[in-house]
């Protein structure tokens, strides 16, 4: 993950180290080399434009501290803008709402909802000592359904399902079921489609309006680079999602989803996966990931 931009940015900021004085022609050097990692990792143009603007002007007023190198000065100020671009601070699930708290998995058909509503609900097991119920609403891919439902028996979860009924009406139905039964968290898996659809969208809303959950996450696949941003954008205008699961992070991703995502909609990442197995998922953590990114 991020390789491409780790290498570019290692071998041109190893040159800036040991050299005695921030000089404009070097600061000028590496953001060129930040600008074509950056588009070569598939981040979104304006992010990367804002970028490098943003890290040029920190630049040019820094002073130079005695205790580090120019070289490292501007490592410095490069990994403190990608913290701030990935947003700060790790994004926590909002578990302080009244019982049951309501998770909604919105997404593309593909981008790993399903493993993402099975992950999260191990992951809110066995780290938030919860009890969830999972709701298979995703009525459209009979696959789906079934996918679920071997899911939460792998892991012990009960799934609430209706067959290839309303999405919207058991949506409804699984947040009851949740509160007559005691469970104090509930994931509802909605469909996607393989493109952004007004129906799709409709329907979304309908069931957001129906049961108001806590959160809404919406699930992007981050080997889908620059098409993540489009795609992201429109849920979020529908939706207002609360927060950002990336899917795939395992896997050859050239990683430019992550940051752009975050600073096009604003909306935190929460979670990543990390393979295809239910317990790999971890939180999304900026500064771990800026280090990453810097090698
Ligand atoms: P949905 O249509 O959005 O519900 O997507 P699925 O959850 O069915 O995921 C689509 C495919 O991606 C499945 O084959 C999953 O096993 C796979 N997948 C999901 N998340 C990850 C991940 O983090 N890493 C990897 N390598 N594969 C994943």
């Amino acid at each position: 993950m991020f390789s491409q931009l780790t290498d570019s940015l290692e071998n041109t900021l190893k040159n800036l180290r040991g050299q005695g004085k921030l000089t404009e022609e070097n600061v000028a050097e590496s953001l060129r080399e930040v600008r074509r990692a950056f588009l070569a990792a598939d981040v979104n143009f304006n992010v990367t434009r804002d970028f490098v603007k943003s890290v040029k002007e920190k630049s040019m007023g820094a002073e130079v501290l005695n205790s580090v190198t120019p070289g490292q000065q501007i490592v410095k100020i490069i990994h403190d803008e990608l913290v701030a671009v990935m947003g700060g601070e790790t994004k926590e699930i909002n578990l302080s709402a009244p019982s049951p708290v309501g998770i909604m998995m919105v997404g593309l058909q593909g981008s790993g909802k399903t493993t993402f509503a099975g992950k999260i609900a191990l992951w809110m097991r066995s780290k938030k000592k919860r009890k969830p119920l999972l709701v298979a609403a995703d009525v459209y891919r009979p696959a789906a359904i079934k996918q679920l439902q071997v899911l939460g028996k792998s892991i012990g979860v009960p799934v609430y399902d209706e067959g290839q009924g309303n999405p919207v009406e058991i949506i409804k139905h699984g947040y009851q079921y949740a509160k007559d039964n005691g469970f104090d968290l509930v994931i509802y898996d909605t469909a996607g489609r393989l493109q952004i659809d007004e129906e799709l969208m409709q329907e979304l809303e309908k069931a957001r309006d129906a049961v108001h959950p806590d959160e809404i996450l919406f699930v992007a696949d981050a080997m889908i680079g620059q098409e993540a941003v489009n795609v992201a954008e429109t849920f979020w205008n529908r939706l207002n999602f609360t927060g950002v699961c990336l899917s795939k992070m395992d896997g050859d991703t050239r990683g430019g989803a992550a940051l752009s995502i975050k600073k096009m909609t604003g909306v935190p990442i929460c979670f990543i996966g990390v393979g295809e197995k239910l317990n790999e998922i971890d939180l999304f953590h900026p500064d771990r990931m800026a280090s990453r990114i810097l090698g």
